[in-house]
């Protein structure tokens, strides 16, 4: 059995066939953040014969995943393995015919351009919007299609960026948003991620076989659990005033954006100062982190005792929030680890 014949049902699609086939095993996809939704679109892109895969996550996984997260097992979440490692291990036992690259990192300004610049497509599996305004910008700096998704509860989005062609992520929505529901306070029924990430994987399929131009720039809304769908056309949307697309100023990827971290010696804490968030909104944050443990609001600041399980964060952690946004996490000396609760449980 030589290569054709593995792809050879894709390959009789009349908008795929051979020469589409072969391009989309020419090139490269980068799939960033391998949760729920980037397991479903890493696996089809695998499947489907993409000739290098390049998957980017900073975390491990986590007993609570698999009810959604398609490429772990329970032996990888007893041993806590980092899921760009687990998932590129499954990948290669599914398609060994294709190069796979797994970095377990934090991807910020710093490493952005080293680990995506020579990808032909970027798929968006983060769980935050720090991670996704920093793709925007890369996507838009290296004139790379992104396809944008995400899903809370039984609902979901897609939207595909193509520079050049309708807007870009600052269009949309020009500052960071602050603080709203996410898997982990509102919960997610794993349908939905697998029907988010599989049109992800269309999308990027559709990119790499025929080229961007023909990619409709459409938000498209998904409910599994009603079945309602709903679409808006965005090609019309581009900001002729955008800072990014337009002006070409990549705050994110300057470093601009992105915020600080600093180190509290000696007292096992860390602070995070998130980038230009208006004030926040206490009471919110409060109930949403009482799912995860025990909260206390308090003199214009909320501290809350987040359950390391409950919380999928491993060992217990204290926050305490300020109204202007900045947050001190006690129980780690990591900047990566502090600000990936943040954006988990803050703001992302
Ligand atoms: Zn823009």
């Amino acid at each position: 059995m030589g290569k054709i014949d593995r792809y050879h049902r894709q390959a009789l699609l009349p908008m795929i066939g051979k020469e589409g086939q072969s391009r989309i095993g020419r090139a490269t996809a980068a799939v960033v953040g391998v949760g729920a939704l980037g397991c479903t679109s890493a696996d089809l892109l695998t499947r489907a014969g993409v000739g290098r895969l390049i998957l980017v996550d900073r975390d491990i996984v986590e007993h609570t995943n698999l009810q959604r997260q398609t490429l772990y097992t329970e032996t990888d979440a007893a041993s806590g393995r980092p899921k760009a490692h687990a998932a590129r291990d499954r990948l290669r036992a599914i398609n060994s015919e294709i190069e796979i690259i797994a970095h377990t990192s934090d991807l910020s300004s710093e490493n952005a351009e080293e680990l995506l610049d020579e990808s032909d497509v970027i798929v968006d599996g983060t769980d935050n919007f720090e991670t996704r305004y920093l793709l925007n910008d890369l996507a838009q700096q290296e004139g790379i299609p992104l396809v944008i998704g995400g899903a809370v509860g039984t609902r979901g989005t897609i939207t595909p960026l193509i520079p050049g062609r309708g807007p870009c992520l600052r269009c949309l929505e020009p500052e960071l948003p602050v603080q709203r529901e996410t898997c982990d306070t509102a919960g997610v029924l794993g349908p939905i991620v697998q029907m988010i990430g599989a049109r992800q994987a269309a999308i990027a399929l559709r990119v790499l076989a025929e080229g961007e131009g023909n990619v409709p720039i459409v938000l498209e809304e998904f409910d599994a659990w009603s079945g309602q769908t709903r679409s808006i056309d965005l090609s019309e949307s581009r900001n002729e005033s955008c800072v990014c697309c337009v002006q070409n100023e990549y705050d994110f990827l300057d470093g601009v954006g992105v915020g600080r971290t600093t180190k509290l010696c000696g007292r096992g804490a860390v602070q995070v100062t998130p980038p230009r968030v208006g004030r926040v909104d206490l009471l919110a944050v409060a109930a949403s982190l009482s799912k995860q443990g025990a909260v206390t609001s308090l003199d214009g600041l909320v501290r809350a005792v987040l359950d390391g399980e409950l919380a999928e964060i491993g060992d217990q952690v204290e926050l305490t929030i300020f109204s202007d946004g900045r947050a001190i996490v006690k129980g780690t000396e990591e900047a990566s680890r502090a600000r990936a609760i943040y954006s988990k449980y803050i703001a992302g």
